[in-house]
């Protein structure tokens, strides 16, 4: 029930909206849902399909009947989502559904409903072969794609979909409401930079690949306050198993990014945001050189995550640059 909760909390006018469309019938076949990094755009994604579908919708899903449950474990054959978040989307894809989709429901529930997570991470191709299928959907379809920046989303598709826009809560209530919820403050200090909602950061904090980046991430800004060659030995050991996938390399980058926005305001005198890491900023701060610069490297090589380039390719670049004496 948790995202019905924060849907209903912190984004009225997204559920007022949708909750008619469900309540009256009319519903539009294609959704786009748009927010600022941070905002659960994905599990909001989700959320709204699964209320299309669920067996006993109040109006909203209610997570629990065998419909809802099998969508969250992949088993409802006419829901099929794209994670444009692990890997750019592709032609193929997208005409593997636009195929799969011209056929009639395999539920009795007769809808087929498409997910697609940052629409902005499709190829070129993919988007033509899916313009085609907005253009005409089918009475039973309906499709819910998201975007993190809806200027790098085609005109074209904008204009096809109604649009829902959800709204960042500020910082520092989405960290009071996740200490109020037990979290402790070290995490609510990080996650509340990555999470917009006190529940959904509560979970991530409780996820053992999180404590683990986490760890490997401020052991690496200690040892770049030690010694370069410290530094270079922790990264190889225990940032580089950690980042094989791009979530965990982009999570890193963006971990690494505000930790040394922190290290550059302490340098300047102005407050930090991670104050339970005051003892190794204030270190890193007094000890590293050309903070300002690293800062803009690391924030500059994790674009490159978005084109492909190997992983250890960029942290061997990145520590390089972090070490420079
Ligand atoms: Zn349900």
């Amino acid at each position: 029930m948790g995202l019905a909760n924060y849907l209903k909390n912190r984004q009225p006018l997204v559920t007022k909206s949708f909750c008619y469309g469900l309540t009256h019938d009319q519903l539009a076949h294609a959704y786009l849902l748009t927010g600022e990094a941070g905002t659960p755009l994905k599990e909001t994604a989700l959320f709204l399909a699964k209320s299309i579908l669920c067996d006993h919708p109040n109006p909203l899903a209610d997570e629990e009947c065998i419909t809802c449950q099998r969508i969250d474990r992949d088993e409802y054959p006419d829901f099929i989502f794209f994670d444009g978040e692990e890997d750019s989307i592709k032609k193929d894809e997208i005409r593997d559904v636009v195929n799969l989709f011209q056929k009639t429901p395999l539920e009795r529930k007769g809808v087929m409903i498409y997910v697609i997570h940052l629409v902005e991470n499709m190829t070129l191709e993919a988007v033509n072969s899916l313009l085609k299928f907005l253009e005409e959907p089918s009475p039973w379809t309906y499709a819910i794609l998201t975007t993190q920046n809806e200027d790098k989303v085609l005109p074209t598709i904008v204009s096809r979909c109604e649009r829902l826009r959800l709204i960042l809560t500020p910082r520092k209530e989405v960290y009071e409401e996740a200490i109020s919820l037990g979290v402790n403050k070290e995490d609510a200090e990080i996650l509340s930079a990555f999470y917009n909602d006190g529940s959904l950061l509560k979970a991530a904090a409780e996820k053992e690949d999180y404590q683990k980046l986490k760890l490997a991430a401020t052991d690496a800004i200690d040892a770049l306050s030690r010694s370069p060659h410290y530094a270079r030995f922790i990264f190889e050991k225990d940032v580089m198993p950690l980042v094989s996938s791009k979530p965990a390399a982009r999570f890193m980058f963006d971990l690494l990014t505000l930790f040394f926005r922190d290290i550059v305001a302490y340098k300047a005198g102005n407050p930090i945001s991670l104050t339970s890491y005051d003892k190794i900023i204030a270190e890193a701060a007094k000890k590293l050189p050309h903070v300002d610069t690293s800062l803009l490297s690391i924030m500059t090589l994790r674009g490159e995550i978005e084109l492909n380039i190997r992983v250890g390719l960029i942290l061997t670049h990145l520590v390089n640059v972090l070490t420079k004496e």
